[in-house]
């Protein structure tokens, strides 16, 4: 475990304070390589073994970017599976608690459409899903993302294994092009290599050994 406590980044004060409240005290490796880098807007690929806190490290870092008083889709994060999915939300609402109210939204595949059109109805700030059921919702309109700022990949490794690539390939199509994308993968195979090609500018590599 790295010794840098959270407090030396540049945090809005209620993530600061709910970061204590959580005891959250030092940043993992992950974090403390990945989160300068996303405060600072650039692209970013970061590989880390399961459990390393890669969903705290994309999550401070898009949500001291957020606005929340601008309500649309600011934020986007895929995942392979609906249970992945529910863990990433579900860290995402505890780390945002201190924030009034930031919106965040499930959209996966396995759950009735019309509950989330309605969700989609009233906004959100933060999207997360699985490829197959957001590309249903952008084809039918219902989810937009012209006014996306960043772009999560999470487990992007599972995501090509499960053969979402041609969903993934047609959802970043409806993004806006002046985006942060962020990429985050248990391991590193050539086809992340060509999908991290297509999707990320200039990206920063952070790599942490899976012995720490
Ligand atoms: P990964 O996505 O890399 O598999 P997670 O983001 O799911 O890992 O985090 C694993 C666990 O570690 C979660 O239970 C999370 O709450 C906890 N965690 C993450 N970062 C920290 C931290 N800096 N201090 C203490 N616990 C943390
Ligand atoms: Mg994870």
């Amino acid at each position: 475990m790295s010794q840098h406590p959270f407090s030396v980044l540049p945090l809005r004060a209620e993530l600061l304070d709910n970061l204590a409240s959580l005891d959250y005290h030092l940043m993992t490796p992950i974090q403390h390589e990945s989160l300068p880098v996303i405060l600072d807007g650039k692209d970013l690929i970061a590989q880390g073994r399961t459990g390393s806190g890669k969903t705290a490290a994309f999550g401070l870092g898009v949500l001291q970017q957020l606005d929340p008083t601008r309500f649309h889709v600011q934020v986007l994060v895929l995942c392979p599976t609906r249970e992945l999915a529910d863990q990433v939300a579900q860290e995402l609402r505890r780390l945002a608690r201190q924030i009034p109210n930031v919106k965040t939204l499930t959209l996966c595949g396995g759950q009735p459409l019309g509950p989330q059109i309605g969700s989609l109805e009233h906004g959100a700030h933060i999207v997360v899903g699985t490829p197959g059921r957001l590309e249903e919702h952008l084809r039918k309109g219902t989810l937009k993302l012209d006014r996306l700022q960043v772009l999560v990949l999470d487990e992007a490794d599972r995501m090509l294994e499960m053969g979402f690539q041609a969903a993934v390939d047609a959802i970043v199509d409806q993004t806006p092009a002046k985006r942060q994308s962020l990429l985050f993968s248990a391991t590193y195979p050539r086809e992340i290599e060509d999908i991290a090609s297509r999707i990320l500018t200039n990206p920063v590599r952070v790599e942490v050994a899976s012995l720490h």
